[in-house]
């Protein structure tokens, strides 16, 4: 697979040239937050980064660098975390988006690798849609194609395998897992999570520590290049398919 380039890494022609043959526009959509000590800061931009690059290699379009920064506060209470308010996220949005509009995109993705962003990223796409003539937004949430396909035995848990192995694919300098020796119990996380991820009834976490005490929990069983490969990959494979249906590219 080709690696694709993004559009802060294009010339102004080549970005044209990339709008030109599907007006598609594809978002990678992060946080900038605590994942315990064996993963950076960066690990939710990075992640739904190289899910979002191998997907731009599968559809075409333009790949468009975001902000990194996501809507956090339940995990301020680590060194390091940024928390946007959603405003503000929707604000940008609005600019990003109304941006590649003016430039010809139409069909935009949100590619989001963070939960609590989705209030925002529901909330920009249809403002986006109501104010930019002729836009689609369709929204792609990696994470949840990770653990639906990919997460029957390790889950989708914070700083656990499918967190570990979207970087570890671009990224591996920045993962160190002879850290990861302080996980958090993992029943009460797991708990948690199917409460807050819950449809019908669920609550929004304010402080991450309530979850999970040291920050993370899960199990890191399997890192090898092809567990990393099958699941960046074929997460990548499960969205682009998605895409190219919806918009019928
Ligand atoms: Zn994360």
């Amino acid at each position: 697979m080709e690696r694709a380039r993004s559009l802060m890494e294009m010339s102004s022609p080549e970005t044209a040239e990339a709008l030109n043959k599907t007006n598609l526009a594809i978002l990678p959509i992060g946080s900038v937050e605590q994942h315990g000590k064996h993963l950076p800061m960066g690990t939710d931009y990075f992640a739904a980064e190289s899910i979002a690059r191998r997907v731009t290699s599968l559809t075409g379009g333009l790949l468009v660098d975001f902000i990194p920064f996501g809507v956090t506060p339940l995990h301020m209470g680590f060194p390091g975390t940024i928390n946007l308010r959603a405003e503000t996220m929707i604000a940008v949005f609005m600019d990003v988006c109304g941006s590649l509009h003016h430039h010809g995109a139409r069909n935009l993705v949100f590619l989001n690798w963070h939960e609590r962003n989705l209030p925002a990223v529901e909330i920009a796409a249809e403002r986006v849609q109501n104010e930019c003539e002729g836009a689609r937004v369709l929204i792609v949430h990696a994470h949840f194609i990770a653990k639906d396909k990919y997460g029957q035995k390790v889950g989708l848990t914070h700083g656990g395998e499918l967190e570990v192995l979207p970087v570890l694919a671009d990224r591996p300098e920045l993962v160190r897992l002879d850290l990861a020796d302080d996980p958090s119990p993992a029943g009460h996380g797991a708990a948690q999570d199917r409460l807050r991820r819950d449809p019908a009834v669920y609550y929004i976490p304010k402080d991450v520590r309530t979850m999970y005490a040291s920050g993370w929990y899960g199990e890191i069983e399997d890192t090898s290049p092809g567990r990393v490969a099958e699941v960046v990959e074929g997460t990548a494979g499960i969205a682009a398919e998605r895409i190219k249906a919806y918009f019928e590219i």
